[in-house]
């Protein structure tokens, strides 16, 4: 089974599962991964929520059965926001890692420095940088062993006070120093915290190794205020080999209404997210060549 992401032609293509499922249960999975396949997407992004219980070889025949590869994503549980818990922290991203090998991914990504809501009021301390630099070197480490990439996503003010910009999230690489870790963008914290889209993705360059497309409210891509020119601009100017997921929260379940704030309904009919999302992304990056 191939593990990698990457393409020959360009990047992959995914998105995320909540656009299809809010759990990874045998039924939804099997929702999630129909669904990925009728779309043609190259990968599906799993949420590793309740890891412990997702049903491993149910999940690898269906994925090997469509073609189809996938990544893995989390955000810390509360009780192990790195800064405050860094061994707890460090014992749960060692088995996400297993977690991820065992459901033949290569790829491990998110918010993998914090819990989401978990904020304390003040801009991180320098020594809460260094823990959660010192603990990811660790992570990086075990997961090269074991042939894992792991990413950290830049991510609203609202969501964590750690890391915000893609700037910051390159002072991060820079302090854990290793060869497996990237940057991971998103394009609806990324217009709510960044002065633009184009400059961060050029800046960061090869560093940036994974994108979520998700629209300014979470809805729709097309139907909001991401500029989805510059974003694909800069990926063609950095010729972007990393992976494209797209992201909206069509199913949901209490844990991720509660970390991302979602208490409205901003998708409507999750066909039409599926439909007009993916084929309006697969033609913005037509237009600008990162997508063939
Ligand atoms: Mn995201």
């Amino acid at each position: 089974m191939n593990t990698s992401l990457a393409r020959q032609d360009g990047p992959a293509f995914g998105a995320h599962a909540f656009i299809w499922a809010g759990e990874w249960s045998r039924e939804g999975s099997e929702r999630v991964i129909f669904g990925a396949a009728r779309a043609g997407l190259d990968f599906i992004e799993i949420p590793l929520l309740d890891f412990e219980t997702i049903d491993v070889g149910h999940t690898r025949s269906l994925l090997e059965d469509c073609g189809l590869r996938c990544s893995c994503s989390l955000g810390l549980p509360k009780e192990d926001h790195l800064p405050f818990n860094p061994e707890g922290a460090g014992r749960f991203l060692d088995r996400a890692i297993e977690a991820t090998v065992a459901l033949g991914s290569s790829t491990l990504t998110g918010c993998l420095y914090t819990h989401l809501g978990t904020l304390t009021g003040r801009p991180p301390e320098p020594e809460e940088l260094r823990t959660v630099a010192r603990v990811l070197k660790g992570v990086a480490r075990r997961a090269a062993d074991v042939g894992v990439k792991i990413g950290v996503e830049a991510v609203n003010r609202y969501e964590t006070y750690l890391l915000n910009l893609a700037s910051q999230a390159n002072d991060l690489l820079d302090a854990i120093d290793e060869p497996n870790v990237f940057v991971h963008l998103d394009t609806y914290h990324m217009n709510i915290e960044e002065k633009g889209f184009y400059d961060p993705i050029v800046a960061l360059g090869p560093r940036l190794g994974y994108i979520h497309l998700s629209e300014s409210d979470r809805g729709t891509p097309g139907t909001g205020n991401v500029h989805w020119d510059d974003v694909f601009r800069g990926l063609k100017d950095v010729n972007y080999r990393g992976a494209l997921a797209m992201e909206s929260f069509a199913a949901v379940n209490e844990a991720i209404i509660g970390a991302t704030a979602l208490w409205r309904n901003v998708v409507g009919d999750p066909d039409v997210l599926v439909r007009d999302g993916l084929s309006f992304l697969r033609e913005k990056g037509r237009e600008q060549g990162v997508l063939s």
